[in-house]
């Protein structure tokens, strides 16, 4: 069956309530662990009929936001889902509360009793319409960024189809292109303020609502993070401005020096050489079929899995007319089936779509099986080692997508992952800030964005442009507005996946064969006992970060970046 035979069927509420709580009250008069197990495999089948379909809704309604019939389903599973929830942690407190505790520790591991231990402090009764009201607000963000349409040369473009332009070797079309997007972006800036204050605002009630002094600690919860908390993140924060700071601003030199520009512009930023920026050399087909030799040649379980995705058709990946943006990968648990969302544009970006959302992908593939769908997925810093390590595992062939680009690719590759950092982290504090002081204005945000921008990336410049000169470039960052608090994750996890790029440069099959026990593993242990499984080392610790950087710049001056 291919996914456009996927049948999606709306589950009523109602009757979803009506089946879930018949299935708890058996798992809380089981009276053996038998029966309880029993009933832990009803509810997860019933859970999983949910979110199958409101997978394939979220699906369907990204790939065209303007069919009208899936907008009115995602509005549906909005506004149920919060209900959906407070129902799963209904059962979670009956697991807490089980007689058999040590025999399902046994069975399933202590994971799941951490995970249903965090839910019990992310929802309850007072808190549900709140909830509907931020679902809306996501979507309405979603909705919002995605009927961008922004005549350029022209043609009526969306945010994606804008991108090749901001790479432009034509450093005035460059120009041109970064001020249709961040003018468009500005036009929307009032809408973008309401829509992320009213964010705000209804998080820290619910927070209020269940006991927090503010969203912050609610935020971490909902990330199912154990085993660190805001103050270790903050630690964090502080040893990516001491470590990476420095190196990432002498990358922005590098480039200037390379364009031959005195400094650089914030339209300057995303082009990298003068010759031009490394590009996939074929149409999106030509990329897919590369895509399917490169699996089959890095392994046995790669070339299954991509056949998988490729037969079943699960990825969605040309950028197209109400299209949401960005990528994601996303499973369909009744299927068995991961999905790829992308916005294919003709850039490098295409080909780290298939490496990135491609090792997501992988590992949900690696972990369907195990015996709980809490453990399909990790936790989000957990998840993003798999796809950044994917990025890096799939080096020996990136020569089939950009050619005589290779060697412009692996050093944008790396030095790009570098300057991430630094913004990931400005990401990162300035929801903190925001989340612990709620009633900022909307110009107060923007003011204390652009304090944290300055001085994680010191050398961002927006001369000529008020709204980014006023802060308001995170309003393009999506995950701002939906999943507060992820961000940092991806910093966490780079530091993870730059250690694995590190170990494959000394024995390839150890490190991969690690990477496939992290895979199998999906979310059965805490971040940082994953990361030691993987034989990684905590990216909290100095020496890891130390030492990541020091192996990366070593091989980055090895570069003359002036010949590419
Ligand atoms: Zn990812």
């Amino acid at each position: 069956m291919k996914f456009s035979q996927y049948t999606y069927q709306r589950v009523e509420f109602n009757e979803f309530e009506t089946e879930y709580k018949k299935a708890l009250e058996l798992l809380k008069d089981a009276p053996s662990f038998e029966e309880q197990s029993n009933a832990i495999s009803v509810i997860s089948k019933i859970s999983k009929k949910f979110d199958t379909a409101a997978n394939l809704v979220a699906i369907r309604h990204s790939i065209d936001t303007t069919d009208s019939f899936y907008a009115d389903e995602q509005n549906y599973i909005d506004s149920v889902s919060p209900a959906v929830w407070n129902l799963t942690v209904e059962y979670y407190k009956a697991l807490n509360q089980s007689p058999f505790k040590e025999q399902l520790i046994s069975t399933y591991g202590k994971q799941i009793f951490v995970y249903a231990e965090l839910a019990t402090l992310t929802v309850n009764e007072a808190i549900l319409a709140d909830m509907k009201e931020e679902n809306m607000l996501r979507t309405e963000y979603e909705k919002l960024l995605a009927s961008a349409s922004i005549p350029f040369d022209g043609e009526d473009r969306n945010l994606a189809g804008l991108e090749p332009f901001m790479e432009s070797p034509d450093r005035e079309i460059r120009k041109r292109a970064s001020e249709a997007r961040f003018g468009w972006m500005a036009s929307k800036m009032n809408d973008l303020d309401s829509i992320y204050d009213k964010l705000v605002k209804t998080r820290h009630n619910m927070a209020q609502k269940m006991g927090f002094e503010n969203f912050i600690p609610m935020g971490y919860a909902r990330m199912r993070r154990s085993g660190y908390g805001p103050e270790e993140i903050a630690e964090f924060r502080n040893l990516i401005f001491e470590e990476v700071v420095p190196l990432a601003n002498e990358l922005k030199k590098r480039q200037a020096k390379r364009l031959g520009l005195e400094s650089l512009m914030y339209y300057d930023y995303s082009f990298s050489y003068n010759t031009g920026n490394p590009t996939p050399k074929g149409n999106p087909d030509w990329i897919i079929n590369h895509g399917k030799t490169m699996y089959d040649e890095l392994s046995p379980e790669t070339s299954s899995f991509f056949r998988f995705m490729l037969d079943k058709e699960l990825m969605d990946l040309v950028n197209k007319k109400g299209k949401a943006g960005g990528g994601y990968c996303t499973y369909i648990a009744d299927y068995q089936s991961p999905f790829i969302f992308s916005n294919f544009n003709g850039t490098s970006h295409d080909i780290d779509v298939l490496t990135h959302e491609a090792g997501h992908a992988f590992q949900v593939f690696n972990s369907r099986e195990l015996p709980l769908d809490e453990y399909y997925w990790p936790t989000s810093e957990a998840a993003e080692i798999h796809s950044m390590s994917m990025e890096f595992f799939t080096w020996p062939w990136m020569n089939l997508f950009f050619e005589a680009d290779t060697d412009k690719y692996y050093f944008t590759h790396l030095s790009s992952s570098m300057q991430f950092l630094p913004y990931g982290t400005t990401v990162d504090e300035f929801q903190h800030k925001v989340y612990a002081n709620p009633d900022m204005s909307p110009e107060d945000r923007r003011k204390t964005w652009r304090e944290i921008e300055l001085k994680y990336t010191p050398w961002k410049k927006y001369e000529g442009n008020e709204y980014l000169m006023n802060g308001g470039y995170w309003q393009r960052q999506a995950h701002i507005y939906a999943s507060p608090f992820y961000y940092i994750d991806y910093v966490l996890a780079q530091i993870c996946a730059f250690q694995f790029w590190v170990r494959m440069r000394q024995d390839k099959n150890a490190a991969w064969n690690d990477y496939v026990k992290l895979c199998k593993a999906g979310g059965s242990m805490p971040f940082l006992d994953l990361v030691q499984l993987a034989g990684l080392k905590s990216p909290f610790k100095k020496e890891t970060l130390k030492e990541v950087v020091s192996q990366i710049s070593e091989y980055l001056n090895t570069v003359d970046d002036t010949k590419l």
